[in-house]
């Protein structure tokens, strides 16, 4: 059998029709099939491959790492020393209250771990999340995520969840002094890239302040320069009790992590121990390969480039089909009228070699996170390429 019959009769599927590419090959923002047709990735595997695909600095800390040792222990016992110089390197990059780093495998894995140490730390259990959040795929994640649809089949999930709308100022009455913690994406994507207002934050902010309800912020799409800055919630002048990333963390390799201060992580680690553990969590070869990746943000500048890279995107991706873009640096979203003439641009992209997506929750967008590396040239090439497969 070859690899295309092995996946169908072999391997999981996620839905009635995978796309099916078959990939060979994947350098920068582009991607060859089998058949040596190359591809712009319009969307970095879901918001991964923010520095492109295989950078060589990633390369050589794989290697590098593979060298000295793979898996060790399960997360939290050994002293090694790509999670501590990690686990530095975050920690400078943030507010002082956001010290103490927790490393997992995965989005997912972040979002329970931050919903469990809020809960343990201020001993109350409910939580409030908002309609259209998504926040992963695991059951505390699907508790808090706000589509009914998608979680429906898997009920029960966690009891004492609040769905309250976004960007919403006057719904934030809600959280009380039940409230364990509040958890928001700084700007929500699935739900087809939504920016908040600075007065909705600023309200959030002060609302958990005043209930005493921990504001968990959910980065795993929006961190790591994929808005403009390092994190998105830089842009709004508040600075959240715990953080979840993911994603675009580890140059392509998988790592996630949940971030708090020391004084509120503790309590995870007693009464009883092991509060959360995990087998792979902060693996040391994706560790090395995230400390690359930030020092090719920090190092190739690309924070100070993404803003001039979502203005081209505005002024070529102009069409009187387009009714809106939404989104922030290079993650934006092109709202059509409805799903059926958003998938038929979709389909001719990839057919004329641009790989695109709708989101979740918002199947009339069409995403737009290419590799924070893409050139002027290519945004020009990939939005010719869009605006020939809209007309
Ligand atoms: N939170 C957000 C905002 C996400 O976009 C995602 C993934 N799309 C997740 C959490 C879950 O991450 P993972 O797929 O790594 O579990």
């Amino acid at each position: 059998m070859n690899s295309r019959e092995l996946f169908y009769s072999n391997l999981a599927q996620t839905s009635p029709k995978p796309l099916a590419l078959e990939i060979v090959k994947a350098e920068g923002i582009y991607l060859w099939d089998a058949d040596g047709k190359k591809y712009i990735d319009l969307i970095s595997g879901i918001s991964v491959s923010n520095i492109g695909h295989r950078n060589p600095a990633i390369v050589t800390a794989i290697k590098e790492q593979v060298d000295k040792y793979l898996h060790l222990m399960v997360y939290g016992e050994y002293i090694q020393s790509p999670q501590v110089k990690l686990a530095k390197k975050i920690s400078d990059l943030l507010p002082a209250n956001l010290n103490s780093v927790y490393f997992v495998n995965s989005g997912s894995e972040a979002v329970e771990g931050a919903l469990k140490l809020a809960k343990k730390y201020s001993n109350r259990t409910e939580i409030i999340a908002f309609k259209n959040a998504y926040h992963g795929s695991s059951h505390g994640a699907l508790s808090v995520m706000g589509n009914e649809r998608l979680k429906q089949p898997f009920r029960p999930l966690l009891p004492d969840v609040k769905f309250i709308e976004y960007n919403n100022i006057d719904r934030l009455k809600n959280i009380n002094h039940k409230t364990a913690c509040v958890i928001a994406e700084t700007i929500q994507g699935e739900a087809g890239a939504i920016v908040p207002s600075q007065e909705f934050m600023t309200a959030l902010r002060e609302a958990c302040n005043k209930n005493g309800a921990l504001l968990i912020l959910d980065e795993i799409q929006t961190g790591f320069a994929r808005t403009g800055t390092m994190f998105a919630f830089e842009q709004f002048n508040i600075v959240p009790d715990i953080m979840t990333i993911a994603k675009g963390f580890a140059g392509s390799m998988p790592l996630g992590a949940f971030i708090s201060s020391k004084e509120i992580m503790t309590t995870l680690a007693s009464n009883p121990a092991l509060g959360h553990i995990t087998t792979f969590g902060g693996h040391p070869v994706s560790c090395a390969a995230a400390l690359a990746s930030i020092d090719v943000i920090e190092s190739e500048k690309l924070i100070s480039k993404i803003k001039s890279k979502e203005t081209l995107f505005r002024k070529y991706l102009k069409h009187p089909k387009i009714k809106d873009i939404h989104g922030r640096g290079l993650l934006l979203a092109l709202e059509f009228e409805n799903f059926s003439f958003n998938k038929k641009v979709i389909d001719r992209c990839i057919a004329n070699g641009l790989i695109a997506d709708w989101f979740l929750f918002a199947d009339n967008c069409f995403r737009i996170a290419p590799p924070l590396i893409i050139t002027e040239d290519e945004i020009k090439n990939a939005c010719e390429i869009i605006l020939l497969a809209i007309e």
